[in-house]
């Protein structure tokens, strides 16, 4: 029995960080100044936390400025549109990202929407989103765009492959599909009203799982000889000592035996998704700067 190959999305995304890095020194030297990424935390939350606090340690690795903006849970929306609107204005900041979730009184698609476009490193603004959908230059979710760089990677030109993307949500699913559509794919977007979602994956010379169920995607769906990107981080309990582990989407142990490659969970998307938070703010640099877009990125 063959074993398809694990593909190392931490290598790729150390590699990512370091053509930014080259290209940050650039920028400095053109346009006189760092380009400078705002993350904006509202709470307390733990996970949030974390992911800000690494945000932060490899915006400054690059090259770049790190801003960081603290708010209370008890902040009102008003006065967090407030903040983004200085944010916008503000020269030193070319990226602007909101962690979310953010707390229920706030209304997320608005506080999305004050983002200046052009500083929108996430992707998740309607202009960015519309960009995408109709093929112009926009900025792209991280995750999905460090997908589609993955798949590149692994298989050269996509064009005429089928694809399925499982999973339709604006973050992940929607802009992946758009992605792969513009590479020439012919794509699906299955959810949780799709019937036979197993035949549907079998059709698949790429399957991109982001549904966020513990290796909901089993090793028979898939067709041999498919390439394989696992998008789900869950966290689940289910070893005798009671301690708990991260799995994907796919069921990997059994994909092995099926799939040309696969992305592992942890080490495959996660890392790629900071990586290209970096590259997009770098992006943005440029355009802001009225500079080319960097070569390699
Ligand atoms: P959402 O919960 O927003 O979307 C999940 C999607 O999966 C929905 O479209 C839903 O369908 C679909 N779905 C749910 N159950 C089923 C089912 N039984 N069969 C088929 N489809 C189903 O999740 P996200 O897109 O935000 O994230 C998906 C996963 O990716 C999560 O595990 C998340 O943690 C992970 N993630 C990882 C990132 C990374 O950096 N690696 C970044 C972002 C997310 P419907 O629309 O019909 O409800």
């Amino acid at each position: 029995m063959t074993i398809g190959k694990i593909i190392d999305g931490k290598a790729y995304a150390a590699g990512l960080r370091d053509t930014v890095a080259e290209g940050v020194t650039a920028f400095a030297a053109q346009a006189g100044r760092k380009p400078g990424l705002a993350v904006v935390l509202v709470g307390e939350d733990p996970a949030s936390s974390v992911y800000v606090r690494s945000k932060g340690k490899m915006t400054v690795a690059v090259g770049m400025e790190s801003y960081e903006f603290k708010r209370p849970v008890s902040i009102g929306q008003d006065d967090l549109l407030d903040l983004i609107a200085e944010l916008n204005q503000d020269d030193r900041i070319d990226g602007i990202l909101v962690q979310l979730p953010l707390p229920d009184h706030i209304d997320e698609a608005s506080v999305i929407a004050a983002i200046d476009p052009a500083k929108d490193v996430d992707g998740f603004h309607v202009v960015n989103a519309g960009r995408l959908a109709t093929g112009q230059e926009a900025l792209v979710p991280c995750t999905p765009m460090g997908c589609i760089m993955l798949l590149k990677d692994e298989l050269g030109d996509l064009s005429g492959l089928e694809a399925v993307v499982v999973g339709r949500s604006n973050i992940v699913g929607k802009p992946m599909a758009q992605l792969l559509l513009a590479e020439s794919c012919t794509v699906t977007i299955a959810h949780s009203r799709t019937r036979d979602i197993a035949s549907i994956v079998h059709r698949a010379d790429i399957v991109v799982a982001a549904v966020g169920r513990a290796e909901m995607v089993k090793g028979e769906w898939i067709k041999p000889g498919a390439t394989v990107i696992d998008v789900g981080i869950n966290r689940v309990t289910d070893t005798e000592d009671g301690k708990s582990r991260i799995v994907g989407d796919v069921a990997t142990a059994e994909a092995l035996a099926h799939v040309r490659a696969i992305t592992p969970v942890p080490g495959g998307v996660g890392p790629m998704t900071i990586a290209v938070l970096l590259r997009n703010t770098l992006v943005a640099a440029h355009a802001r700067a009225g500079l080319a877009k960097p070569e390699g990125l």
